[in-house]
């Protein structure tokens, strides 16, 4: 049947502009690095893009490696846009990434020019597309120097293969340094892509997260439910259709007698605030107007939807953060 999107889907989201751009970002962003290899059905995954989108979610995120087989999770969201989404082209912000290791030999990963134009155009044609909204480098990498990843980048928005420039995992001296070089080259990054939740919270330490607003650098938090453990998922044990079931990559052993004492107090504060543990895990990134965008991931199109209901959150007390503080101290 062909797809037409829930019309009232722009009233079901918030949109926050990222850093000192003209982009918008939903507050809640999909991101398909699990659940959209060949280990997942198609059905599943379109069920889940368009629910998203009929929810309002117009950011979907990518990379070169997301599978497996890498590349294997674009050239499934390009079917997804060629069969229902491509008429909405111009209301989806899509990105993608490269930097982990994505083909044998010196230029399959990490950050030089070579690597990044050529897995560009290899996402490009995955997908479909003319050009990405978005494309980033995905991490630093200690042997390249930053003017020619940044240049790079700089690049492949000048010849039109993307719109925006972004970076991902860089600390905040690597990504003072790599604004400076970026705005001497006349496109500057508008946003940064780092891991954050409750339980990990290195970007408060490292100083990125106060950082970000100065340079004019929007925000995009990857795993904000920490791999699923941030929801009513694990409070019971390991469920065989987890994550931490199926060996990928959120170690089983997290998961124990001690985080679920502490995983179940989180849902007991969830519960009196009227939410449940994944609106809260959300609410908790997004407060503040702190971060531009969560980016969630998800195995099934419910869990979307409860996510989304994390923009209709009650803000949160004193008392309540300090409790987080002390239950999520892992
Ligand atoms: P999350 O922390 O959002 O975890 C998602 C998982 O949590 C789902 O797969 C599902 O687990 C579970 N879940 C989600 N919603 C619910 C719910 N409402 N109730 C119960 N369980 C729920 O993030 P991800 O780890 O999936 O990462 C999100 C995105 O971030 C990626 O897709 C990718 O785009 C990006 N990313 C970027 C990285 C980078 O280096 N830049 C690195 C990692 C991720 P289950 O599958 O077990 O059902």
């Amino acid at each position: 049947m062909t797809y037409r999107p829930a019309e009232d889907r722009y009233e079901r989201m918030t949109y926050n502009r990222c850093g000192a751009s003209g982009l918008k970002l939903p507050a809640i962003s999909l991101g398909c690095w699990h659940n959209f290899g060949h280990d997942f059905p198609h059905q599943t995954k379109r069920d889940i893009c368009l629910t998203a989108f009929d929810h309002g979610i117009t950011h979907f995120d990518l990379a070169n490696n997301y599978g497996p087989p890498a590349g294997s999770a674009e050239h499934a969201f390009g079917s997804i846009l060629a069969e229902d989404l491509k008429p909405w082209r111009d209301e989806l912000i899509i990105s993608s990434k490269a930097g982990y290791y994505m083909w044998p030999g010196p230029y399959g990963e990490w950050g030089s020019r070579k690597y990044l134009v050529a897995s560009c155009d290899q996402s490009l044609k995955r997908m479909g597309l003319d050009y990405v909204d978005i494309f980033y480098s995905h991490r630093p990498d200690p042997d390249t120097p930053l003017e020619e990843t940044i240049g790079a980048l700089d690049y492949i928005v000048r010849s039109g293969r993307a719109l925006y420039a972004g970076i991902s995992s860089y600390t905040a001296a690597q990504t003072k340094e790599a604004q400076r070089i970026a705005k001497e080259l006349g496109t500057p990054i508008v946003i940064h892509q780092p891991s954050y939740n409750m339980l990990d919270r290195w970007i408060e330490r490292d100083g990125l997260k106060d950082a970000l607003p100065g340079l004019g650098i929007g925000s995009i938090v990857f795993i904000p439910l920490a791999q699923g453990m941030l929801t009513k998922k694990y409070l019971g044990g390991v469920p065989e259709d987890s994550r931490a079931a199926q060996g990928k990559s959120l170690d089983a052993h997290r998961i124990n007698d001690r985080s679920i004492e502490a995983l179940r107090g989180l849902d007991a504060l969830a519960e009196e605030r009227g939410q449940t543990l994944a609106q809260m895990a959300l609410a908790w990134v997004l407060r503040n107007g702190g971060i531009t965008s969560a980016l969630i991931g998800a195995s099934r199109p419910e869990q979307v939807v409860d996510c989304v209901g994390a923009i209709r959150t009650p803000d949160f007390t004193e008392d309540e953060l300090k409790r987080i503080d002390e239950l999520a101290d892992e």
